[in-house]
């Protein structure tokens, strides 16, 4: 262990919820240390305009929302660091964060570790992973100029993602398990009045076509009502079914729900000093204003709990 001194709280997490988490410690004068994790800035890097976040009236660029809370809370001397934390031991006080660098240690952690894509499960997804098949459309749309795509999900992700691939692809298809979109009102009625995007209904990917040479070539769809099959000529597979929260280094010390959400009350895990912020928690909301609010939250419970311990 190369630092022996204890922290006074490190922020696990550096998406709008770590970040205010930061901010707020930061200016209670509590030297937070942030590790920024495998995603620095977490989802809100790899979306593209963020138009609900309140005081743009404009909508901001996510990547420069998320520069702009960084910059903030290392104003009042937030530490950031791009570390990997690769495990924890909540079990004593101080609590133990190693990351892939170092060993830390610290009186108080808060859990902002956010979520992160989840996938079909199809071995053929797998194989053209990188190839074709991505789940992040502002990351990669811009390799599929001139193609024909297909996106598959049916909420606001799925369909912002088709909106924006439509700047490049010549055809977007978003294929959906159900006869009706999760979406909200103003996402579906943007998909329906652009004439590049096609709703393919109650319908699931069962496999991912393609060869070597090619990346993905196109995909098996399975009818959700009939059972039927048939397949669809296309150069690219985005995969927006929605997130699993960042858990795996906590769950042998703290609480998940079946949907592997951390259990907590308000921001407060079952462990004294240990928070948890951000959509790592919340199955319900999951907006960058809300995770924001909850970063605040977890760092003034944080500043309170560290004061009745001194
Ligand atoms: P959601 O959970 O809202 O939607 C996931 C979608 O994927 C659903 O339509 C679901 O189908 C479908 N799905 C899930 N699993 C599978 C599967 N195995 N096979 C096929 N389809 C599947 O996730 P999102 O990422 O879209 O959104 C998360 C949150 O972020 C939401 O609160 C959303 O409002 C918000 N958001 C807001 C944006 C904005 O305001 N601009 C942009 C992006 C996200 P089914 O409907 O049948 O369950």
């Amino acid at each position: 262990m190369s630092e022996n001194n204890v922290h006074n709280v490190i922020i696990i997490g550096s998406g709008p919820a770590g970040l205010t988490a930061a901010l707020y410690t930061a200016r209670a004068n509590l030297e937070p240390m942030v590790f920024e994790g495998p995603e620095p800035g977490g989802q809100l890097t790899i979306t593209t305009d963020v138009e609900n976040f309140p005081g743009f009236p404009e909508g901001i660029q996510g990547p420069e929302l998320i520069n702009l809370i960084r910059k903030q809370a290392e104003r009042f001397g937030a530490r950031t660091r791009y570390e990997v934390v690769e495990s924890v031991d909540l079990s004593d006080r101080p609590f133990t964060v190693v990351t892939d660098q170092d060993t830390y240690r610290a009186e108080c952690v808060i859990v902002a570790t956010g979520a992160s894509a989840r996938w079909l499960g199809l071995e053929s997804e797998e194989r053209y992973r990188g190839q074709g098949v991505s789940a992040c459309a502002t990351c990669d749309g811009f390799f599929f100029r001139d193609k024909i795509v297909a996106v598959v999900g049916g909420g606001d992700t799925a369909i912002e993602d088709a909106l924006f691939l439509t700047r490049f692809a010549t055809r977007v298809f978003v294929i959906h398990r159900r006869d009706e979109l999760r979406a909200s009102r103003i996402m579906a009625d943007r998909a329906e009045k652009n004439e590049k995007l096609e709703v393919v209904w109650n319908s699931v990917v069962s496999e991912v076509l393609g060869d070597e040479k090619s990346g993905v070539t196109g995909l098996r769809l399975k009818d959700t009502v009939t059972g039927e099959e048939r397949d669809m000529e296309v150069g690219g597979l985005f995969v927006a079914i929605g997130h699993d929260p960042n858990t795996s280094i906590f769950t042998d010390f703290l609480d998940t729900d079946e949907e592997g959400y951390l259990v907590t009350d308000g921001v407060k895990t079952k462990i004294e000093g240990v928070f948890a912020c951000g959509d790592v928690q919340d199955r319900t909301y999951r907006q960058a204003v809300t995770a924001a609010g909850t970063g605040c939250m977890a760092a003034i419970e944080a500043e309170r709990w560290l004061e009745t311990e001194q």
